[in-house]
């Protein structure tokens, strides 16, 4: 189901229960802002999630409510994780859903990074005509 953005951040959500080390991931990266692991079903040779350590549950939320130190945090965590992949130089593409019509599913703002390969055309609208 998708994620309502205005409802009340769960705390039972997935990504906070990885931040709490309750679910076991591959630390990809982490600093006090930010954690990086491998998304659980990748949609790209390689597909990174970046997640901020602060309760926020969509871009919104995370635009309106973050310091200015957890947002530049978040945005340096993506130059480390593409540092740390190896990714830099042969590109990579980093996108973020919230709400419905974005099919959010996870209610933790986070941040995908693909890369591995050449990733195609840069944005599908199924029902374009
Ligand atoms: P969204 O659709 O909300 O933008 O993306 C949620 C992402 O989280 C999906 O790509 C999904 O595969 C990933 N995901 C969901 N549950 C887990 C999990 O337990 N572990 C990991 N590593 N990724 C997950």
């Amino acid at each position: 189901m998708a994620v309502d953005p205005n409802a009340p951040y769960d705390p039972d959500n997935i990504f906070a229960r990885i931040l709490r080390g309750e679910i076991p991931v591959v630390k990809v990266y982490e600093d006090e802002y930010a954690l990086a692991f491998p998304d659980i079903a990748p949609q790209a040779r390689i597909h990174v999630l970046i997640i901020p350590r602060g309760s926020y549950i969509c871009a919104t939320d995370f635009g309106e409510r973050a310091s200015e130190a957890e947002q530049a945090g978040l945005s340096r965590a993506i130059a480390h994780v593409a540092t740390r992949l190896g990714v830099t130089g042969s590109g990579y593409r980093v996108i973020s859903n919230t709400g419905a019509d974005a099919g959010q599913e996870v209610a933790h703002y986070h941040l995908h990074l693909l890369a591995g390969e050449p990733l195609g055309t840069k944005l599908i609208r199924p029902n374009a005509k």
